[in-house]
């Protein structure tokens, strides 16, 4: 009955904001990837979208709201208007329509509902 818990888990916090902005910097970075490989392969760009996916998921940290409307959040393929995605607003709602998996994906702007307020609160933690 004399065991004993040697698990090592001491990451500072400093570490840990250090790996966020790490994090968040290589999302900006694959974003603008994706922007800019989309004219050549969007397959390339569907992947950069997939990795800072990973990166978020691995950080703890939330996709930045400028990102999360550029990528499909059903099939994740990277949407760029006029291109593979059609936009239409609406009273209080932005839609994406994503011409690959033909979905919409809705996003509420001005609303003043809570859902906004939290993501938003969620979001300055970067
Ligand atoms: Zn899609």
């Amino acid at each position: 009955m004399g065991k004993k818990n040697m698990r090592k888990k001491n990451k500072s916090i400093l570490a840990k904001k250090q790996a966020k902005s790490i994090a968040a910097e290589s999302i900006r970075n694959l974003f603008s990837e994706a922007r800019k490989s989309f004219e050549i392969s969007p397959q390339l760009s569907d992947r950069n979208v997939n990795s800072a996916r990973r990166i978020a998921m691995k950080a703890g940290i939330r996709i930045p709201s400028v990102y999360r409307r550029q990528f499909c959040r059903y099939c994740y393929a990277y949407l760029l208007p006029g291109k593979n995605c059609r936009v239409r607003t609406n009273k209080k709602t932005i839609s994406y329509f994503c011409t690959r998996c033909r979905r919409y994906n809705r996003i509420s702007y001005k609303g003043g509902r809570e859902k906004i307020r939290e993501r938003q609160t969620k979001s300055k933690i970067i």
